[in-house]
């Protein structure tokens, strides 16, 4: 007969630690200002390191200062279960994304511990470091390094907008946690288990209480610069004109043409477009803009994707344009045998449940790669986030942490985790 660390659970004490992080980088509108490897974030993972050390947790850090906080195991020396999200928000975020999952994850490791319980494994809360990727481009660098997807000599020369590097910024990370042990990058592990508010309106509008993730969308994007001449607004003549903006705005109208599609499945973003010099009497010379493509299949992002460079040679008039891939992923779909457990623990304890896709990126995109991974949604209101305004249930949040915590005591107790098939899974 299994032990119900579910009834362990304790909704309360979850709520108090949601809205006690979020005073981490708290807006004056309810949200949170966290981003990574900022001041806020090092004082929220100081306070993560307390809330582990006061049940027991063995809190250590990664040379890409992801998080982790273990509840150690009987056999301490098989593979962990990993369990969380991150901690970084949006420049005006919420309160939830991120942060519901590390909290769900330390929520699942006290209940365990509360029903009397230590597992087989060791299972480990993890916060990854920059998920967002608003302060330094792309996101998901702890995951995606911890996976083995990226190296820290990657990542390492980004810079913010002030200058600073990551390699500076996770220095500075390292002089305020100097107690924390820190562990080799990418050590194996048994699987990943990730708990996220869904960021969509689907489990809201079909009145179901738990999501389980089936896949993560495929994602392309790239950088386009459009190269004119600077001249004068005055003076020269039209046909003299190497007007950059005027290209660029016939490359993203090429753009948009080419990539539309009926039934409006795939996802085209132009969402960072810079003028230089930016002057209201200067023609401009030079124009740099971002493309963010998404789709389901890998045949579609691929094939799309690929035709972006002869659609802008195509559009570019007298300008001269190039485009820089800066990330491919293609899409993942996480295995059937997690999604079937998350599936059987949610209706065990009744909760209303579906399948659904992620058309988010998350950190799990990269852990599946990594080992045997799977992720649960839980509603957030009216699909609101990357908002200040983001807002789930109390109700709803402890339901996703009893799910979890099931789901995570089953695998960590186990001889093996089920799905162990190399992770990424091809659509
Ligand atoms: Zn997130």
């Amino acid at each position: 007969m299994a032990v119900s660390v579910a009834a362990h659970v304790d909704g309360g004490r979850l709520w108090r630690r949601l809205m006690d992080l979020a005073r981490f980088g708290a807006t004056e509108k309810g949200g949170v200002h966290r981003l990574a490897l900022s001041d806020e974030e090092i004082a929220a993972r100081a306070e993560l390191v307390r809330w582990g050390l006061a049940i027991g947790l063995e809190p250590a850090t990664d040379p890409a200062a992801n998080l982790f906080l273990r509840l150690r195991g009987r056999e301490p020396d098989l593979p962990p279960l990993l369990v969380g999200s991150h901690i970084d928000s949006q420049p005006t975020g919420g309160k939830f994304d991120g942060a519901y999952g590390v909290i769900a994850a330390l929520e699942c490791a006290e209940a365990i511990l509360g029903a009397g319980q230590r597992p087989r494994r060791s299972l480990e809360v993890v916060a990854w470091m920059n998920e967002e990727g608003s302060r330094f481009a792309p996101g998901m660098m702890g995951s995606a390094v911890f996976a083995g997807v990226r190296r820290m000599a990657d990542i390492e020369p980004v810079r913010d907008r002030a200058g600073m590097s990551v390699r500076d910024a996770l220095e500075r990370v390292r002089a305020a946690e100097p107690d924390l042990p820190l562990r080799p990058l990418s050590f194996p592990a048994a699987g990943f288990l990730e708990a996220h508010i869904e960021q969509g309106v689907t489990l809201e509008r079909t009145g179901m209480t738990i999501g389980v993730v089936t896949s993560i969308q495929g994602k392309r994007t790239f950088r386009v610069t459009v190269e004119g001449a600077e001249s004068h607004a005055g003076t020269s003549r039209r046909a003299e004109r190497r007007d950059a903006l005027a290209s660029a705005v016939d490359v993203v109208k090429a753009l948009q043409a080419a990539i539309w599609d009926e039934a409006d499945t795939v996802r085209f973003t132009i969402g960072q477009f810079t003028v230089s010099p930016n002057a209201p009497s200067v023609v401009p010379g030079r124009v740099e803009f971002s493309i963010d493509l998404r789709h389901d299949e890998a045949t579609t992002v691929r094939a799309l994707g690929d035709i972006i460079p002869e659609v802008c040679a195509r559009a570019r008039g007298p300008c001269e344009v190039s485009v820089r891939e800066l990330l491919s992923d293609e899409p993942i779909a996480f295995p059937k045998t997690l999604r079937d457990r998350l599936a059987a623990a949610a209706g065990r304890l009744g909760f209303t449940h579906c399948e659904l896709p992620s058309p988010a990126g998350h950190d799990s995109r990269y852990l599946s790669r990594h080992c045997p991974t799977a992720m649960l949604f839980i509603p957030c209101k009216d699909g609101i986030s990357h908002n200040e305004a983001e807002s789930i249930s109390p109700a709803d949040a402890e339901a996703g942490v009893r799910v979890l915590t099931e789901v995570a005591f089953e695998l960590a107790d186990a001889d093996a985790v089920p799905g162990s098939t190399g992770g990424m899974t091809r659509l």
